[in-house]
């Protein structure tokens, strides 16, 4: 056998089943598409579900891929078993209602034995215990024999969904010797140790559930294959894990270079070296597919992912950033595969640096509440954190439990791990429980009993238009009519109606017959490409089959269309100015207002903002004629139109080109940029770390916004008696000015009146050892704290050697002043001392500098006694009597 790479093997792959007549396809982006059920692509099959259940017709009933796959319930065994990966490639051979097993079984030996040869003594298939089909194709065809072919249960070779479609399966082990397994007696293919790795799983799509367990030969079989591509490579390399193929094997070494710590030296370490391996593959993967890190769903997958590996760095050693260096080297073994890596390769580390930057304080703040905890349980002489207190840290602060036991034993202390870890099984049964109900629902739905054409969209070009009525839907079921009143959806054959999606809001406007009418308010596309108008019968009834006029809401429609002509305009500007950087990172447009989300680092300048808002606002009046083509997806991409992140295309694509921006989007747009009449942000700011929001209006909503401003400029106007827009700016500063004056003058009477009092209270200074002494309350009806420090301030201006302490007592507060002039502190008198000395004396407490220091007291009773003491603790200062 040929030492195959990993890069060389794909391509053997999906050479061989092209020349099996499939059709070859790209793989599908991580993010699936048009399926709630799903957080991330987790096999081959996965983003073909509407060609196996029939919803949509496949392109061809041969298909081939290898499909880039996230399994997160993998992570647990990353790093400890040699065969998962939360990331791996999934190569695999789909047939739709065309061949079936015995295709399907030669073909997989086949490619295994012949075209690589593998050894067959080595390989050991598997079937589900009672398809004896499979058995006999694997004996009588392939000349296996029977005592090789282990028979499995449900558990392991029977593919169930709960309801739909399901079927056996039969894999194909792989040997790698006895020194790879656990020695028990009934070690064999199936068990858990890595001697005998699964390689390929053959999944034969051959019943129905109704999902109540009862199980009906489906009248259309398919095939469903997945090889991960990892694992073949691990058996074709003879290595000892997926860790060691050729293309994985340089990020380990990578790791190793970056920590100084050596690979398969200590189990322990090696643990961390292959998480952190796996972990920056999927982070890496995830990133170009578009999803980015936040505190949900699949943003939140990859948040835990690349903090997984930030860790497990800092156990290694690690004490910089690493991670956002490491992903060159994961984008340099894959580019070949996937070229849109190197393309985004400035923008992947970019991420990942922040995130990382991000985790750092996250782990500081963490030990900060950590050490705080610890100080807490100290004082009442515990030992033991609580798994509460531990899962707290783990759950809001992403502070890890390892990390914390770890910290903690540096305090002699522990924690209640088994608490914690009831804790961490209640959340994981909150989680599954939630993806169940998610599952559920996308596997339901209704069946409107129609064929798979999807309905025709006419609205490109019309805004009116005859159709039929196919079904009607009231109260959650298929019904023949729909009656005054009755809320429902309609299907139509062919409709003007813009349904909800890539991010333009639908249409709205009437479905009718004679009176009969019933109001749109919604547009959503079914799987199999219906469009459902949802909606009120305002008045009459609507059966099945009826002639109906379908009508848009025309005025609707073109503050939409402006709106997202808007979009492409300032996604253009956003790219000049900006920079290439920028990416569209989401959008939704409704009536001449839409958010638009783009991927850039720091929050914008008033001067960008001004120049983005200039140029989209010169684009609409220089009147670009929009001009939309269709054309196949790769001239498109020699054009440089911009692709979205994430998206799938089919093989035609739309480009909408205006002035020098070109896109791909199934939108509908103005034929002039003119058309949008004005545009106008409203707001910019960021809604997740690397990613910016700016909220912007068009059209009518830029006219209503000036209205808005005219009326506040009017009430202003007349709050200042009068003047037009252009003069209220200096009427206004002429008030201020005013405004200021009258400041001025109240600041100088206080002064002055301060200065008086000031004075007075300094005729009445006794003198100890050459300092001027006063202790007194100061008894003045407009007195606030700000006088009493002006008076203060201005006695240690006056006259060096003084020693004031002044007492007031307002709403039965008392607070007391000592202030000390130079001298008195070149004497050894401080104000900060002498404060705190004699407010004891009253119950209060009080400190500060040596000139200045304040307190208070809470028994004003002894206010008086406190001041007497002023004396003594000055002579006992300066040492006089
Ligand atoms: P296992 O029992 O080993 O976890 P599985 O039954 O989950 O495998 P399938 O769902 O049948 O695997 O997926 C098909 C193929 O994908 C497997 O035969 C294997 O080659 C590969 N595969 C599955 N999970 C992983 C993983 N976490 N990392 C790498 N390859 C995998
Ligand atoms: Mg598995």
């Amino acid at each position: 056998m040929k030492n195959y790479g990993l890069n060389e093997l794909r391509e053997m792959f999906l050479a061989f089943f092209e020349e099996k007549d499939h059709l070859r396809l790209p793989s599908f982006p991580l993010i699936p598409r048009n399926d709630a059920s799903l957080l991330l692509i987790n096999s081959g099959m996965a983003p073909m579900k509407p060609w196996f259940t029939g919803e949509q017709d496949p392109p061809r009933k041969r298909v081939c891929t290898c499909q880039k796959c996230i399994r997160t319930g993998d992570i647990e065994n990353v790093g400890k078993t040699s065969r998962h990966g939360t990331y791996f490639e999934m190569l695999g051979n789909f047939s739709f209602g065309d061949y079936f097993k015995k295709e399907a079984i030669i073909w997989c030996w086949e490619f295994l034995t012949e075209r690589l040869g593998l050894d067959p003594e080595l390989l050991y298939p598997s079937v589900y215990y009672e398809d004896d089909q499979a058995f006999d194709i694997w004996v009588n065809e392939v000349g296996i024999a029977p005592h090789r072919i282990a028979k499995l249960g449900k558990d392991d070779n029977f593919w169930d969904h709960g309801s739909g479609p399901c079927g056996p399966c039969s894999e194909v082990y792989y040997d790698r010797g006895e020194e790879n397994g656990c020695h028990s007696p009934d070690c064999a293919p199936g068990c858990d140790c890595d001697r005998y790795v699964e390689i390929w799983n053959n999944v034969f799509t051959q019943f129905d559930n109704d999902g109540s367990g009862n199980y009906s030969e489906l009248s259309q079989k398919n095939i469903d294959t997945g090889m991960g591509l990892e694992r073949l490579a691990c058996v074709c390399q003879g290595v000892g894990g997926l860790f060691e193929v050729d293309t994985v094997m340089s990020i380990i070494n990578k790791v190793s270079e970056i920590s100084g710590v050596a690979y398969k030296h200590d189990p322990e370490t090696d643990v961390s070296i292959r998480v952190i391996t796996d972990h920056i593959r999927s982070a890496t993967m995830m990133i170009c597919d578009g999803v980015l890190p936040t505190n949900e769903g699949r943003g939140y997958v990859l948040r835990r992912l690349l903090r997984r590996a930030a860790r497990h760095g800092r156990l290694l050693g690690i004490k910089c950033l690493f991670l956002c260096n490491l992903c060159d080297t994961v984008i340099r073994e894959n580019k070949e595969a996937y070229p849109d890596l190197a393309d985004k390769a400035g923008f992947i580390a970019r991420i990942i640096r922040i995130e990382e930057e991000n985790f750092g304080k996250t782990i500081d703040a963490g030990s900060a509440i950590l050490n705080g905890l610890i100080q807490e349980y100290a004082t009442r002489g515990e030992t033991m954190l609580s798994g509460a207190d531990a899962f707290k840290l783990y759950d809001t602060y992403g502070f890890p439990l390892d990390l914390t036991i770890e910290i903690l034993a540096e305090n002699r202390m522990t924690t209640d791990e088994s608490a914690f870890q009831e804790l961490m099984e209640e959340q994981r049964v909150r989680a599954r429980k939630a993806r169940e109900a998610l599952g559920d629902l996308a596997w339901a739905g209704i069946d409107l009993g129609l064929d798979n054409t999807p309905s025709e969209f006419t609205g490109y070009t019309n805004t009116s238009g005859i159709s039929t009525i196919l079904a009607i839907v009231t109260q959650g079921e298929v019904s023949s009519y729909i009656r005054e009143g009755d809320e429902g959806i309609i299907v139509l054959d062919k409709t003007p109606f813009y349904a909800e999606m890539g991010g333009q809001c639908a249409d709205f406007g009437t479905i009718s017959k004679g009176d009969a009418v019933f109001e749109v308010t919604g547009v959503l596309i079914s799987n199999g490409g219906k469009y459902l108008h949802h909606g009120t019968m305002l008045t009459g009834d609507l059966s099945d089959d009826d002639t109906v006029t379908a009508k848009i809401d025309i005025p609707r429609r073109r503050a939409i269309m402006r709106a997202h002509s808007a979009t492409h305009l300032l996604h253009e500007a956003l790219q000049t100015v900006l920079g290439e950087h920028v990416r569209q990172a989401g959008s939704f447009v409704e009536p001449d207002r839409f958010r638009f989300d783009f991927t850039h680092f720091s929050a914008l300048t008033k001067e960008e903002l001004a120049v983005i808002e200039r140029r989209v606002n010169d684009d609409i009046l220089d009147g670009y004629e929009v001009t939309v083509e269709e054309m196949p997806f790769t001239e498109a991409n020699k054009l440089g139109a911009m692709a979205l992140f994430g998206e799938k295309y089919g093989d035609t694509v739309r480009v909408v080109r205006m002035g020098s921006s070109i896109e791909l989007c199934g939108g509908t747009h103005l034929d002039n940029t003119a058309k949008a009449g004005s545009f106008s942000i409203i707001s910019e700011f960021s809604v997740a770390s690397g990613v910016r929001r700016i909220e912007a209006i068009t059209g009518k909503n830029t006219l209503e916004a000036l209205n808005t401003l005219r009326g506040h400029m009017s009430v202003l106007s007349g709050m200042l008696k009068g003047g037009a827009p252009e003069e209220l700016p200096g009427k206004l500063e002429m008030h201020m000015s005013m405004l200021r004056e009258l400041r001025h003058k109240l600041d100088a009477a206080v002064s002055k009146d301060a200065n008086d009092e000031a004075r007075r209270i300094l005729t009445g200074a006794r003198t100890i050892g050459g300092l001027k002494v006063i202790s007194v309350v100061v008894e003045d009806v407009d007195l606030d704290i700000d006088k009493l420090r002006h008076i203060e301030d201005t006695l240690r201006d006056w006259e060096a050697g003084v020693v004031a302490v002044l007492a007031a007592v307002r709403d039965d507060k008392v607070t007391i002043m000592a202030g000390c002039g130079k001298t008195a502190i070149e004497k050894g008198v401080k104000a900060g001392e002498l404060i705190r000395e004699i407010a004891k004396i009253c119950g209060g407490s009080g400190g500060g500098k040596p000139d200045f220091a304040m307190g208070g007291c809470k028994d004003a009773g002894k206010l008086r006694e406190a001041l007497d003491a002023v004396d003594g603790f000055i002579t006992s200062k300066i040492g006089v009597s």
